[in-house]
């Protein structure tokens, strides 16, 4: 098997003296689901800034992507960030854009064509049940729907990985499980799929790899596909 994420001893420090991080170290193969827990303030945010090069280790070092992030030069940033898409918890939609023109946006910032453009943006919101919403504002529709588009849009640049950092934090929690269980259709198509979450009741419903997180270290790391 193929690593898309590799930790390999990574501490972070911040400039406040606060250690967010000590001696990481994880694999996640290609194709994998993955959930990380932990309690508020275990560094969970951290590791996954450091999987986006938000921010870099202090040691260590962080494999994403045929990327290292620890020797990336800045100007690869962006092609890099373009390999991984990513859901956030307070959606990040642009309010006065569409649901189609969302979702569209994240592949004007690439160079394809206008013409798969117009191809793409209507498969994506149709594998996601929004068709009926294209031409909605998110301010219009509901926050589960909202976080459907923000997966459209993650989804819609054909990712490797996608990183959802607490995506069913500020829904309904019976439709916590739609979302996991579009990651999960997602996922079985191929594509690597990390998520951070809360909620046990989630975390224990499907049977996935488990990482936790405390006080900056790997506490646990159980289930998933035997390697
Ligand atoms: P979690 O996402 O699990 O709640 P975080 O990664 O946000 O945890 O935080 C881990 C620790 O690092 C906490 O003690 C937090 O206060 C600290 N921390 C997070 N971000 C910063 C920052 N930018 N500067 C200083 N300390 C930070």
């Amino acid at each position: 098997m193929e690593a898309i994420i590799t930790f390999k001893d990574v501490s972070k420090t911040y400039e406040s003296g606060t250690h967010a991080l000590h001696h990481v170290s994880l694999h996640v193969e290609k194709g994998e689901f993955v959930f990380i827990v932990g309690p508020s303030g275990a560094g969970k945010s951290t590791l996954i800034k450091m999987l986006l090069r938000e921010e870099t280790p202090t040691k260590g070092t962080v494999l994403v992507n045929g990327y290292n992030l620890c020797t990336m030069k800045r100007r690869h940033i962006p092609a890099f960030r373009r390999t991984i898409g990513v859901v956030f918890q307070d959606f990040r939609l642009i309010p006065t854009m569409t649901v189609y023109e969302n979702v569209a946006f994240a592949l004007q910032v690439t160079n394809v064509s206008s013409k798969y453009i117009r191809r793409r943006v209507p498969y994506i919101l149709d594998l996601l049940g929004l068709a009926k919403k294209a031409r909605s504002y998110p301010p219009e529709i509901s926050g589960g729907e909202q976080q459907r588009v923000a997966l459209a849009r993650a989804l819609v640049n054909n990712p490797a990985l996608i990183i959802a950092d607490e995506p069913t934090g500020n829904i309904d929690p019976e439709l916590s499980y739609e979302i996991v269980e579009l990651l999960n259709e997602i996922n079985r198509c191929g594509t690597t799929i990390v998520m951070v979450t809360h909620e046990h009741g989630l975390v224990s419903h499907f049977d996935h790899r488990v990482i936790g997180i405390e006080k900056g270290r790997v506490i646990l790391d159980k289930g998933g596909k035997p390697q």
